[in-house]
């Protein structure tokens, strides 16, 4: 595998032509968009992940669009977005990134030690039982799939890249995330925050503050693309959305929905994370799966907790969770979507 396809975005050409790249990744998401622009400099977005495939995936995608990247920019630190920004350095590429993102390559390339007593404790403490927190462990360490990059330089908050093009602080998926706006070419570039038929994870991730409230930032991150103007969006897994305002109430929707469906899982039950997790998705019982569950179910109980629907307490040194008397509230909030379930 390795190079799928490349092929230009149409309507561009004004500063830059926009090319999408779709790689192969040897990950369960099977392949990533990268995007390539001609222009001042010369950009690539996104990386793919530290594998062969990719490797020779990313040297055929910039021979067939006939563009030389002097700039690798990464929109948030996966990997399957950012596993060859070390190689790509190697090659000659500056590497640049939000100052989440930086800080979260940092936190990751100072090895396993580093990070695996955070994600054991935070695991432990909502609920995972200890052999699911030790694959939760192995599947953390992404040492396998990234090269990371010695001397990453830091875009400012909102700030340009190149001309006509901004960085917009894009909270929700990863921390640190980051979408691109091309307002000379109209064009959106938009990670994983918004996928066609898709509904993005939002998790809430184990380094992150006890305060932190991901999907609350996520669905203020939405709100506010609808006051953007742009002819499309290029997301970082699927096809262009021309229809991204349809996509963008399809997630919301989505979210609403999960909502009122974990208050009634909950019911009257005191419960853990873990517990929740394994009502919401049944069959994420290990590894990656279960990560991404509990994560997930976590970004949903914080927000509930920040509405006031749920009330968190420790209890003999862990974190359990109580359904408020708000369910009616929040359901009257919902009678009037139609639900258009999407997938995760
Ligand atoms: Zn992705």
């Amino acid at each position: 595998m390795g190079l799928i396809d490349v092929r230009p975005i149409e309507g561009c050409g004004k500063l830059r032509r926009w090319y999408r790249a779709t790689i192969s990744v040897p990950l369960p998401v099977l392949n990533v968009n990268v995007y390539l622009a001609d222009g001042d400099p010369p950009l690539l977005v996104d990386c793919a992940t530290m594998a062969e495939e990719c490797r020779d995936g990313l040297l055929a995608a910039f021979d067939a669009a006939g563009v030389r990247p002097e700039r690798l920019v990464i929109t948030h630190f996966h990997p399957d977005h950012a596993g060859l920004a070390g190689w790509l350095e190697g090659l000659g590429l500056s590497v640049a990134a939000s100052a989440g993102t930086v800080e979260l390559m940092e936190y990751y390339s100072r090895g396993r030690d580093s990070f695996e007593q955070t994600i054991r404790t935070f695991h432990s403490k909502h609920g995972t039982p200890e052999r699911a927190v030790d694959e939760i462990c192995n599947v953390s360490d992404w040492s396998d799939l990234v090269s990371f990059p010695r001397h990453p330089i830091v875009l400012e908050p909102e700030g340009g890249v190149a001309a006509g093009l901004v960085l917009v602080d894009a909270p929700g998926h990863c921390y640190g995330g980051a979408c691109l706006w091309d307002k000379a070419e109209g064009v959106f570039l938009a990670n994983d925050q918004v996928l066609g038929g898709i509904t993005p994870h939002i998790g809430y991730e184990e380094h992150w503050a006890p305060k932190a409230d991901p999907l609350r930032e996520y669905k203020r991150f939405l709100s506010k693309l609808r006051g953007f103007s742009f002819d499309q969006i290029l997301p970082g897994h699927g096809e262009e959305l021309a229809q991204w305002e349809d996509e963008v109430q399809r997630i919301e929707v989505h979210h609403s929905l999960r909502e009122r469906s974990l208050l009634s899982l909950a019911g009257d039950d005191v419960v853990t994370a873990y517990e929740i997790a394994r009502r919401i998705f049944p069959d994420a019982d290990s590894g990656l799966q279960l990560r991404l569950a509990v994560t997930e179910a976590m970004a949903h109980l914080q927000y509930l907790v920040s509405e006031g629907l749920m009330e968190r307490r420790e209890e003999g040194g862990m974190f359990v969770y109580k359904a408020n008397a708000g369910i009616s509230a929040l359901e009257r909030d919902l009678a009037s979507c139609q639900v258009a379930r999407g997938n995760n």
